[in-house]
């Protein structure tokens, strides 16, 4: 039988590391209870499958793999998005590598990172921005719409944003624009330079 159950890491950081850019109070709801119920989901939606497939339930099969694919990214993405970000003291910017990969693929960093803020304020409703990078290690800027739409299958992300409303409201309200700005300060530049080779 397919086996599959996902857990809630803990946060690995405390919850005010990143302040004064995303303050404690959305880390502990954004990790202890969106995060938490992205597995709660993609957990309820295999054993869901699991009884559909030995026939001890009717379920709709398109559903529940739509609720799978929603909450199985949902949970992952932010399992990745934890580690792409630091305290903001610790914050020492791409070095030299990740800065000459930028500038093969972007042309320079500042035009990367002008590319991927739009992608990131530009987000329709709620998802993410995100760096992707593929096998040959070719780079390219896109979105996720929610948490699963709008992928590039052999791309895996190297830098993501959450640009949900839960991810920044409490701190900057609408203003998506000035939190992904703010952002900047807690990229964790030296996982991103390890994710990407
Ligand atoms: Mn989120």
């Amino acid at each position: 039988m397919i086996n599959i159950k996902l857990v809630l890491p803990p946060l690995p950081y405390a919850y005010n590391t990143l302040e004064p850019v995303i303050s404690q109070k959305i880390m502990e709801l954004h990790h202890d209870k969106h995060q938490m119920a992205y597995v709660n989901g993609a957990n309820a939606a295999l054993e869901k499958l699991e009884k559909i497939r030995k026939g001890e339930v009717e379920g709709s099969v398109r559903e529940t793999m739509r609720d799978l694919s929603f909450n199985y990214n949902g949970a992952k993405l932010h399992e990745q998005f934890w580690q792409m970000m630091r305290a903001p003291q610790e914050n020492n910017g791409p070095d030299e590598k990740v800065t000459t990969l930028l500038n093969e693929n972007f042309g320079s960093y500042e035009a990367f990172k002008k590319e991927f803020t739009a992608a990131a304020v530009g987000v329709e409703g709620s998802g993410w921005a995100v760096l992707w990078k593929n096998k040959d290690g070719q780079l390219l800027v896109g979105q996720l719409e929610k948490h699963n739409l709008l992928g590039l299958n052999d791309f895996e992300p190297v830098l993501i944003l959450d640009v949900w409303e839960h991810a920044y409201y409490l701190d900057y309200l609408n203003n998506r624009a000035d939190y992904v700005e703010k952002w900047w300060q807690v990229v964790n530049w030296d996982y991103v330079g390890h994710l990407l080779g």
